[in-house]
């Protein structure tokens, strides 16, 4: 039996990013069910920052954490989590109206005109695309170094991560948490749930009202074509969300931008979806696919209304969501665990946070209760 302040369950970017903040203070001991850390939603994604991407709070916290990006802490990582990648913005004749509504909507977005536009994507096909957008503000994420970062920080502040180990039940009884896993039992006064597509089915667990989350999978694939991919070019994203894609080494990553309601578990690709993105890519760029060097899925979760879900459960004391991480895990891990930190903690949220107009109720669990009444009735 080990006794800690804290549990974390789940050793995605979520669980890493609040483990290394809070084991600066507290002991801590992250809990994951697979055989290393990273495996799910976490291991799976498309590295990439825009300020443009999520609801209103999402983009605060994607802003506020360009304050631990830009100022990485000595020791955390030896070369810069972020590089420039432009972001481009596609339209088809029939796209213009989105590719004009998305211009007035977002910071940061220029108009390129066509001679520019073919500049910047040598292999566009000028008779299907006629118009694009650039954001200047995008960046490629070093997702492993940000990932190892915070586990290897947790781990130098004495954290324990322990692979392997299945939650398969939960009680609190006093004040105390008892965690039993596949491997032994833990203690602990407060449970982080980190669970990624899985946190509904922990809060169950636990006896505690699920929030509704949804797992959707997104298929992701690197296809080599006839010409070596320049890996300078910017990533191009079909401004109608059918797809996207950017140079990965010679090749190209692509996805469909598909969101395939799935149940938690160990997504995969469907080869039908993977070569209708395909299709879809060189009716725009006048490439011819070699090969598909490999394809995978991860599931992004979101809370109902596509905001993250931070903040001690409403109904039972020591349960702490950190859920709904969707399709900005990444781009907003510092500025997450900062804001959970705080609550945990119960310390005032940092000026960075604030800044950006945060606020830690636009992300509490308890909006799903409120109006509700009784919480055993939902
Ligand atoms: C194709 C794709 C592209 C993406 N692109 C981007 C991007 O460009 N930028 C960006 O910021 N984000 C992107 N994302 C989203 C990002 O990857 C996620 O938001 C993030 O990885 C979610 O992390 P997590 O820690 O919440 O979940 P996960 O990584 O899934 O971690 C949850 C962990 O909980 C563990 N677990 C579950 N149940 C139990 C249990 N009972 N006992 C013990 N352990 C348990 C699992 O094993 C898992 O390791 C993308 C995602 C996908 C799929």
């Amino acid at each position: 039996m080990i006794e800690t302040d804290v549990i974390v369950i789940g050793a995605g970017i979520a669980g890493a990013s609040v483990a290394a903040q809070l084991s600066a203070t507290k002991s801590v001991t992250i809990l994951d069910m697979e055989g290393r850390a990273g495996y799910h939603t976490t291991g799976r994604s498309a590295a990439i920052f825009s300020e443009n991407y999520g609801t209103v709070p999402i983009r605060a916290l994607t802003r506020a954490s360009r304050t631990f990006f830009a100022d990485t802490p000595s020791g955390f990582c030896d070369h810069p989590l972020l590089s420039p990648r432009g972001i481009i913005y596609l339209a088809r004749a029939n796209q213009l109206t989105t590719l004009k509504d998305f211009e007035q909507a977002n910071l940061g977005v220029e108009h390129l005109t066509q001679a520019e536009l073919y500049e910047r994507v040598p292999y566009l096909n000028k008779r299907n695309i006629v118009a694009g957008l650039l954001e200047v503000g995008g960046f490629d994420i070093d997702v492993n170094a940000l990932h190892t970062g915070y586990l290897r920080q947790a781990r130098n502040n004495g954290a324990e991560l322990l692979c392997n180990h299945t939650v398969t039940s939960l009680g609190s009884r006093g004040g105390n948490w008892s965690i039993a896993t596949t491997r032994g039992l833990f203690h602990a006064p407060v449970i982080i749930n980190a669970a990624g597509a899985w946190a509904d089915e922990i809060a169950i667990l636990a006896g505690v009202a699920p929030v509704g989350l949804k797992p959707l999978k997104r298929t992701a694939a690197i296809v080599k074509f006839d010409r070596p991919i320049n890996r300078d070019m910017c990533f191009l994203n079909d401004i109608g969300e059918n797809w996207y894609c950017r140079p990965e080494g010679s090749n190209l990553f692509l996805s469909p931008e598909d969101e395939i309601p799935s149940p938690p578990c160990d997504a995969w690709a469907d080869d039908m979806d993977v070569a209708a993105v395909i299709e879809q890519i060189t009716e725009v760029l006048d490439l011819v696919p070699v090969k598909v060097e490999s394809s995978w899925a991860g599931l992004r979760t979101f809370a109902p209304d596509h905001i993250f879900v931070i903040g001690f459960a409403p109904d039972a004391a020591g349960f702490f969501w950190l859920a709904g991480q969707g399709g900005y895990g990444f781009q907003t891990a510092p500025a997450s665990a900062a804001l959970a930190a705080s609550l945990v903690l119960d310390t005032s949220l940092p000026d960075y946070l604030q800044e950006q107009g945060l606020d830690a109720a636009q992300f509490s669990p308890n909006r799903f209760w409120q109006g509700k009444g009784n919480l055993d009735e939902t």
